[in-house]
């Protein structure tokens, strides 16, 4: 299966799962484009990851060594309103059942933990797919954030990228996020990327699609 829908936003739009790479590779992936819909740097980087898999014949699979899965967003409804909420103004990355807090806007998190669509249908399709390493795109802070998993995976996100590692905290608003979720039950590692306000498309296209996938031990010839 080269593309899953993995569940529908609270306005009906599709949530997409794109598989690029090698399906039999040991070692499984999953980059997130956007969670926050005003984001929108990382979904260049997903379109430029499924372009890069592309060979000149249009069959996938140019990008080797891991099996990659790439959603360009979880929030559709919050990309087409390029707000941060999805389309009952809550946080999606304030929704998650680890250490979930009733928090008012603009981290809203929801009546309760799990109370949103889009939360429900990623946590299903991470643990469908159980994957090593999850990259999550974010603006605008310009870092690669701090984990005690695997610190190796954000030292090679970090160099590769060119972004310094930095200790996010949320903003000071910690609870309920995906990466928290990710790395407390889930056997793989969740790293936040933030990329800056305006980064270059060129960059975006280039650097950054190589950098994800060298960090995630893949390899585009
Ligand atoms: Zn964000």
């Amino acid at each position: 299966m080269r593309k899953l829908e993995i569940g529908t936003s609270v306005r009906g739009r599709k949530i997409m799962a794109y598989r690029v790479g090698d399906p039999t590779a040991k070692v499984k992936a999953v980059v997130l484009g956007a969670i926050h819909g005003n984001e929108k740097a990382g979904i260049t980087v997903a379109r430029a990851i499924r372009k890069a898999d592309r060979k000149k014949n249009g069959e996938r699979g140019r990008i080797k060594d891991v099996d990659l899965w790439v959603v360009p967003t979880i929030n559709p409804d919050g990309v087409v309103k390029n707000r941060r909420q999805n389309a009952r103004n809550v946080d999606l990355n304030r929704n998650w059942g680890v250490k979930w807090a009733p928090l008012s806007s603009p981290y809203y998190s929801g009546k309760r933990a799990w109370s949103e669509p889009e939360t429900r249908a990623f946590r299903k399709f991470l643990k469908q797919v159980d994957p090593r390493f999850v990259v999550s795109f974010h603006q605008p802070l310009h870092g690669v954030g701090t984990t005690d998993k695997r610190p190796a995976f954000v030292k090679r996100l970090a160099r590769q990228l060119g972004l310094p590692i930095k200790p996010f905290n949320c903003t000071g608003q910690c609870h309920g996020t995906m990466t928290d979720w990710v790395n407390g039950r889930l056997k793989g590692t969740a790293v936040t990327v933030e990329f800056g306000s305006r980064p270059r498309g060129k960059y975006l296209r280039n650097r950054a699609v190589r950098g994800t996938i060298r960090a995630v031990l893949g390899r585009l010839p």
